[in-house]
């Protein structure tokens, strides 16, 4: 038999063309008219009341950020009655960017909504069986969004169209297409047959006898269809097609759970705003499509995206009410947003599960038990403890399919974290969360399955996201025909929980995966849009605050507990932890939006803090220091507040060519570069930097990705260098040293200083950032041998190679760290802890005489230039800090003393005790607040954070009836290891790392 394979593959891919051009016949203009809205979206009522102008087909309209709202009129021609029509509109959609641009909601002239109107889904139903004469009459609400990052692909050129101050007012689009048509029902369905068995075909292996007969019948089917009467063909054409389809799937088929979905970022290349109506549309899509469909499951993310759906477009809330209730919209995540989970800090990642999961329950009466984030960029090793102690089992992401480096080996596993917590985790195989459903990505999965053998089944996610609209009727008519088909693997649209209960089942020796799911790529996202990073870090420190000084306050002075203040502001926060928000890769008008939003939060909190300290402290003169660190401070308890005592004051003096500051804890040397020399710690006495070197060095790289701009750091930023050791003036102040230094356009002024009774030496600085796509980074050569550096993560911390030695330790160039990185070898060690950074690098190198120096690294600044071309420019205010001589507790009591100060206020002087006292040092409170139930019950979480086994106590100091151990909602949990014994506290028996929750029922 001659080979004709191209041939027949060349023939169905101009059939379908054909087809395609025929899924709609006998079309009929419809009247069109319009209204642009002056300027943000306006509510439905005034849309649909606007004074509207005629429109047309070829009609130029929307502005960057723009709505526009269209009217269209038609009258059903006699010709169309008794046939299914459709309404077909296309505002200008690009195929290929579905998601990204131009995107409407259909109403009827009541308000209620039909469904959205997207790319890849331009037609609304009119009628199944339409009447000759039937007016109709819809409106659209359509959204001008510009498409960023260009157009067919990634282009990360710099673009003004990222803020509505400098898109300007240009059109964006055209009127392609409004009419009124017969919808082919034949026609379509042979569309679906042909594609699939076609994608199928291409697929199998040459040599596989499947292939050759599905080619075969394709080429009948394709005989048997008359090109000048489609419609007429259709069904004798699918008759060729029903033995092959018929075929039964082989038995070792992979199996395929398909769950409906859209991942819909909650800012990220348009504003939060825009993402309130992309919810709306694409729930509006999945409901009216639900309708058809029964057999559509459709899983959505981020209790955030239901409460705005609840609040801005109740008239949608109520259709996917009624279809949560149904079993078929499926709340999943538990958290409050897909949040980036490198950078929040512990107790946000808490909240995230808090918020979302309680959420859930309080509106909808369920509790979710995956935890969905197929996109953020890396998982912290502290995620399988916090989704176990949320009341969660599993866990699915996709995103380390995007490693530049290695391949991870596991698509199914048991992923072990930092205190050796156990959660079941899947990575769909497809390696999408937006699948079509296509026979490629089908087959993709199956082959990509790295488990197989030992198990069978993934999970595969589809739908358009982004505001693309969701799963269409095409996936699921693809989802149909792949059930039970001969060569392909078996799709079953089914709930996620339903593919995780069979797949944890089957799979009971799944391997493990220990530690972090570092993401080999946008490593720039620990460092990009300081000022966001910045918010985050200080609003989680007041939240800290606010809750222990008013929990404090309602216990001891009776105060009331600002509840529904603290809950709205830690949502706000929550929300900009979104994975596009805190990560810095969202456009310009985003970023400016969430530094307004850090600055209403602080002031909230700020106003929430004072006002508790006031309650506390009494009437009085004398000065009191309320100290928020879980560490005594200066004669201060930790969580409590009393007089401060005496310390010994710094001592600055010229010595040689530059200063010596002194503090009686530590002696540094500031030379005539503003660089320090010498940092010697009184305790240990040994100098902290390495001979002949500097700390507190800046250094500047040129910072030019391949791609990604906001998202990645590539390896080859280090290739070029600039050390800033050119000072413009080296000058002693009141306790400590003055550097000023400029280069490019910017100027860097730094205050190096020893601050009383602590050994640190602060560098505080302040940078006229006017670099662009440069990294500004801050180094410590330091006299420490080490393979590894250990950081600050949520609840505990982690070590990572200082080196190079494979493939996986070289990927890890760029680390995130919260509060601290240390270094250190038995017996001594130093620490760098900062106030606003996550971004590091520490590496190391030889030296004369033998041995190597550590260089610990702060990444300061970037300023990329795509999604948003003025990105970090500008005045930042920065603290870190070197601690010489530090142990790992050292450095946890530093990084919550730079992140956490001391603050005053006058009261009585008499000293506030503190609601709890921990007696071991190294089991660490994190939040102190009251219950969210209203009950007034006390809530303390802790956690062991040196990673060892302890026993310890903790005492309450304030009447109570009982403390138990509860979850993250605060329900009881069954904890092994907490024990209360009344008057002498509650006995604790901790592992490494553990986490645990304390409930006091109040007296
Ligand atoms: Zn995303």
């Amino acid at each position: 038999m001659h080979d004709d394979r191209q041939l027949i593959e060349g023939r169905l891919l101009r059939t379908l063309q054909r087809i395609e051009d025929a899924v709609w016949s006998s079309p009929v203009p419809v009247d069109l008219a319009s209204w642009e809205a002056p300027g943000e979206p306006v509510p439905v009522a005034e849309g649909l009341a606007a004074a509207y102008e005629p429109a047309h087909v070829g009609q130029r309209w929307g502005a960057p950020w723009g709505t526009t709202w269209f009217r269209v009129r038609v009258q059903v021609p006699e010709s169309h009655a008794g046939r299914p029509v459709d309404l077909r509109l296309d505002l200008g959609f690009d195929p290929d960017r579905t998601g990204f641009h131009v995107e409407g909601l259909v109403y009827r002239a009541d308000g209620t909504p039909v469904k959205g109107l997207n790319p890849r889904n331009q037609w609304v139903r009119v009628a199944d069986t339409a009447k000759g004469g039937e007016e109709v009459e819809l409106f659209v609400e359509a959204a001008s969004n510009p498409l960023l990052l260009g157009g067919g692909g990634f282009d990360f050129r710099p673009s003004p169209l990222g803020d509505p101050e400098t898109a300007g007012r240009e059109p964006r689009y055209r009127v392609e297409r409004a009419e009124l048509a017969v919808f082919e029902q034949e026609v379509w369905e042979l569309q679906q047959d042909l594609e699939v068995l076609g994608q199928l075909a291409v697929e199998l292996p040459v040599e596989d006898a499947r292939r050759w007969q599905l080619l075969r019948s394709l080429d009948r089917a394709m005989d048997r269809l008359d090109v000048a009467d489609l419609a007429g063909t259709a069904s004798e054409a699918r008759d060729e097609l029903k033995d092959v389809l018929a075929q039964p799937a082989r038995a070792s088929a992979h199996r395929i759970s398909a769950v409906g979905h859209a991942h819909i970022d909650s800012a990220w290349l348009w504003p939060v705003r825009e993402t309130v109506r992309k919810v709306a549309r694409t729930c509006s899509n999945v409901v009216a499509l639900m309708d058809d469909h029964p057999e559509l499951v459709y899983a959505m993310s981020s209790a955030q995206q239901f409460a705005w759906l609840k609040e801005h477009r109740p008239e949608v809330w109520a259709g996917v009410v009624e279809r949560v209730r149904e079993g078929r919209f499926v709340p999943v995540g538990g958290m409050w947003v897909e949040s980036d989970t490198n950078m929040p800090g512990g107790e946000a990642l808490a909240r995230q599960l808090n918020h979302g999961k309680r959420w859930f329950l309080d509106e909808l009466g369920i509790e979710t038990r995956e935890v969905w984030l197929p996109d953020s960029f890396g998982y912290t090793a502290a995620l399988p403890q916090l989704v176990a102690l949320s009341g969660s089992r599993w866990f699915l992401t996709q995103k380390i399919s995007w490693n530049t480096t290695n391949r991870f080996p596991h698509h199914s596993f048991r992923w072990e974290g930092l205190d050796g917590t156990r959660v079941f985790t899947h990575f769909p195989p497809a390696d999408t969360y937006g699948s079509e459903v296509s026979g490629a990505e089908v087959a993709h999965a199956a082959r990509n399955f790295s488990d197989k053998g030992d198990a069978t089944r993934s999970l595969l996610p589809f739908g358009w996201g982004d505001g693309g609209g969701g799963p269409t009727r095409e996936m699921l008519a693809r989802a149909a025909r792949l059930r039970d088909l001969d060569g392909s693997a078996r799709v079953e649209v089914e709930r996620p929980d339903r593919f995780f209960e069979q797949a944890e089942a089957e799979y009971p020796d799944a391997p493990i995966w220990v530690g972090e799911l570092y993401l080999e790529m946008h490593r720039g996202t620990y460092t990009s849009q300081a000022r966001t990073k910045q918010g985050n870090r200080r609003s989680e420190h007041l939240l800290r605050e606010a809750e222990l000084w008013a929990s404090t306050a309602a216990v001891r002075a009776g105060a009331a507990y600002p509840s529904a203040a603290l809950d709205r502001l830690w949502k706000v926060v929550l929300l900009h932890q979104f994975h596009d928000i805190l990560p810095g890769s969202s456009i310009g008008w985003v970023h400016r939006e969430a530094v307004e939003a850090y600055a209403a939060v602080a002031a909230e909190l700020e106003g929430i803090i004072a006002e508790a300290q006031r309650a506390l402290a009494g009437a009085g003169d004398v000065e009191v220091a309320f100290n928020a660190t879980p560490h005594e401070r200066q004669g201060v308890a930790a969580l409590g507040a009393g007089p401060v005592g005496q310390v010994a004051p710094v001592e600055v003096h010229s010595e040689g060519d530059g200063y010596v500051l002194d503090n009686g804890l530590v002696t540094a040397r500031v030379d005539h570069r503003g660089l320090l020399t010498s940092v010697v710690d009184a305790a240990s006495g040994r100098e902290s930097l390495a001979p002949g070197s500097a700390g507190n060095l800046l250094q500047v790289h040129p910072d030019t990705p391949v791609r990604f701009d906001a998202w990645d750091v590539d390896p080859h930023y280090r290739n070029v260098v600039r050390d800033l050791t050119d000072a413009e003036s080296v000058e002693a102040v009141e306790g400590g040293v003055r550097v000023v230094r400029r280069f490019g356009q910017s100027t860097v002024t730094q205050l190096v200083t020893l601050p009383a009774g602590q050994a640190r030496v602060d560098v505080d600085t302040e940078v006229d950032w006017r670099e662009r796509e440069q990294i500004l980074k801050a180094g410590f050569d330091l006299d420490v041998t080490t393979d590894h550096s250990t950081s600050e993560v949520q609840f505990g911390h982690m070590h990572r190679p200082t080196h190079s030695n494979t493939s996986w330790d070289a990927a890890k160039f760029e680390v995130c760290a919260h509060r601290w990185v240390h270094v250190g070898e038995p017996g001594f060690g130093a620490a760098v802890v900062n106030d606003s950074t996550y971004g590091h690098d520490v590496t190391r190198r030889d030296r004369e005489g033998g041995g190597t120096t550590t260089q610990v690294r702060l990444s300061l600044l970037r300023a990329p230039q795509s999604p948003d071309p003025v990105a970090d420019l500008g005045v930042h205010r920065l603290r870190y800090a070197l601690v010489p001589g530090a142990t790992i507790a050292d450095a946890v009591r530093e990084g919550y003393r730079v992140n956490l100060p001391v603050r005053t206020v006058r009261g009585s002087g008499e000293p506030v005790e503190p609601l709890v006292i921990v007696e071991d040092d190294g089991v660490w409170v994190e939040a102190v607040k009251l219950a969210d139930d209203g009950s007034g019950d006390v809530v303390v979480r802790l956690y062991e954070g040196l990673g060892r086994r302890c026993t310890t106590r903790v005492r309450a100091g304030f009447a109570h009836r009982g403390a138990y151990a509860v979850d993250l909602l605060e329900r009881p949990l069954e904890t092994p290891g907490v024990a209360d014994e009344g008057d002498a506290g509650v006995a604790l028996a901790l592992r490494p790392f553990q986490v645990v929750t304390l409930r006091y029922s109040r007296a």
